[in-house]
């Protein structure tokens, strides 16, 4: 349970770290190269485990196959062994019948003879038939004229050949004990001629068996007898041991063979095969540590590291690089993207035709969609800067040509100008009648002017003309032809109508733009002052009134 709330803890506080992590906008090359680094090393991964997972069964097979194979040989060697014994004894029991006069003395002899030459067996005895020991060899190991018991008398009993498992004698040797019965040429039974192994010495097994048992992977086998313990093993201290905790030691004895992945009684793992020997019951197991192929796998794979760093390295540059080059054309379209809504004017992307078909749809259509956002700016900005009743820039206008004016250090006249008595043309013929006044007096004055004077309506009746590169002698000239033109014409009232004009010149009369104004606006009053259908030069403080 509390490992439970433990875990939910943890689950828990990985899905809060992803939401912080989530809420944060990455780039589009990070991202890329984020997923790009992640599937090169998944993949790398992958292979690297399923190449592990390969090798190490190719490994368990090829051992487990090669242990197999030598259990076979060895138990082979092992059978052929214990024939070659099991023939022996039955040549000297031959001998012995054969030869019925052969005193005590001569059959001691013969079977020392016969023990040095073979060197079968650790000794050779005669047993007869009442259990009484006749004869040993070599003399010292002390039997003789002793009556058996156990497995000896079991084996005299039997007057059959018996194979005695493992066990401990008399004189306290661990032992096997091979016997054949032995009739004299009357068919009368005479006991068993038996040979002896003395397991804890150096005997024929040890000597068979015994050279380079553990090999440079660390393999090794032992043979077992019928009831478990151990005839023979590299560890010779182990020699008539019972093995306890291996797996495969019941099989064995159960007269199976086979190969598998086991943990021997001492806790190791190991790749064993085992194999019977029907013949005398015993097993014979060939077994290699699967540490040793832990370190070939370790290897396999450290070279395969080798081997794929250097490709693995240019398959990430080139992937990075070439995930910048994707990602470039939409970051630059972001950029141009992130522009919209800010005061400045959007600049738009280049057009360079893109590999990549979004990309390049992407570009034309923000390209597009930036030229009518910036016409529709425009188009917004001139109508604010319009008068709509006219058409005339109005006094927004004005102000933006004064200032360009200005700074470039042009010279430039400003006429200011009112119609005279609006209101009661307003009065006697409408509002409606006044604004056809207002478009009559832009549409005449936009004929009069140069190309380069520019007429504003500045509000309600009063206007407003920009002359640039021109002083106020030319001004004059010019407001006088306006005047005179309008108060000789007949406007849309069906009569002609008067304007009054003042004038200024920067920047002889100020260096303001607010006073030129002024000064244009006072001069205009002058002219209203004077009688109205006039022209008023600015003449300076001197003429204020
Ligand atoms: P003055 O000779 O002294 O200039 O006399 P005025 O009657 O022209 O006097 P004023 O300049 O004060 O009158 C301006 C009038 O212009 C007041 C207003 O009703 C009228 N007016 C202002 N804007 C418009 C407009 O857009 N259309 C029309 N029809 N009348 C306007
Ligand atoms: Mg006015
Ligand atoms: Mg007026």
């Amino acid at each position: 349970m509390l490992e439970l709330i433990g875990y939910s803890k943890t689950i828990a506080g990985m899905v809060y770290f992803m939401k912080i992590l989530f809420k944060r906008k990455f780039k589009l090359t990070t991202l890329l190269i984020s997923l790009i680094c992640t599937s090169v090393v998944l993949i790398t991964v992958f292979l690297l485990f399923a190449s592990y997972q390969f090798e190490k069964k190719s490994l368990t097979d090829t051992y487990l196959s090669l242990n197999s194979s030598k259990s076979e040989k060895i138990s082979s060697s092992v059978n052929f062994l214990s024939k070659s014994m099991r023939i022996s004894l039955q040549e000297t029991t031959k001998y012995l019948r054969d030869h019925p006069e052969m005193t005590d003395k001569e059959i001691q002899q013969y079977l020392e003879l016969l023990r040095s030459n073979s060197r079968y067996f650790n000794s050779l005895s005669w047993t007869d038939e009442t259990g009484l020991v006749r004869n040993v060899a070599p003399i010292t190991v002390g039997l003789k004229g002793n009556y058996v018991s156990g497995v000896l008398k079991d084996s005299v009993n039997a007057k059959v050949p018996m194979l005695a498992p493992p066990f401990t004698g008399l004189t306290g040797r661990m032992m096997v004990f091979m016997s054949e019965p032995y009739f004299d040429h009357n068919g009368n039974y005479r006991g068993i001629i038996g040979g002896a192994i003395f397991l804890q010495e150096q005997n024929v097994l040890s000597e068979i068996l015994g050279n380079d048992i553990i090999d440079e992977t660390g393999s090794y086998y032992f043979v077992v007898g019928p009831n478990g313990k151990l005839l023979f093993h590299p560890d010779s201290k182990r020699i008539g041991e019972f093995v306890e905790g291996n797996p495969m030691i019941p099989k064995l004895l159960n007269g199976q063979s086979g190969m598998e992945r086991i943990v021997n009684s001492k806790g190791v793992p190991m790749l064993a095969a085992y194999n019977f020997i029907p013949e005398i019951g015993w097993g014979v197991v060939q077994q290699t540590p699967v540490s040793y192929i832990d370190g070939l796998l370790k290897k396999h794979i450290q070279n395969l590291l080798l081997t794929i760093l250097f490709p693995f390295f240019i398959i990430l540059v080139v992937s990075i690089s070439f995930a910048k080059k994707l990602a470039k054309p939409f970051i630059d379209l972001a950029d141009v993207v992130n522009q919209f809504g800010s005061d400045t004017k959007i600049q738009p992307p280049v057009h360079q035709s893109h590999w990549n078909r979004e990309a390049d749809l992407l570009t034309k259509s923000l390209i597009i969609a930036v030229e009518a956002v910036e016409k529709n700016k425009n188009k917004l900005v001139e109508e604010a800067m319009t008068d709509s009743l006219t058409g005339l820039p109005n006094r927004r206008k004005l102000n933006e040509m004064m200032v360009s004016l200005a700074n470039q250090k042009q010279l430039f006249s400003l006429v200011a100008m009112d119609i005279d008595h609006f209101k009661s043309i307003n009065d006697t013929y409408g509002h409606q009648g006044g604004d056809e006044v207002l478009k009559y007096l832009a549409k005449t004055v936009r004929s009069l002017i140069r190309e380069k004077d520019m007429f504003f309506r500045y509000g309600g009746e009063e206007f407003v003309l920009l002359m640039s590169d021109t002083n106020t002698s030319e001004a004059y000239m010019m407001a006088e032809r306006i005047r005179t033109t309008i108060a000789d014409t007949i406007s849309p009232i069906g009569k002609s109508i008067t304007v009054s004009l003042g004038i200024s010149e920067f920047p002889i009369h100020t260096q303001s733009l607010g006073d030129l104004f002024i000064f244009a606006d006072k001069a205009l009053y002058q002219s209203k002052t004077n009688g109205r259908n006039q022209v008023t030069i600015w003449q300076g403080p001197y003429n204020s009134f």
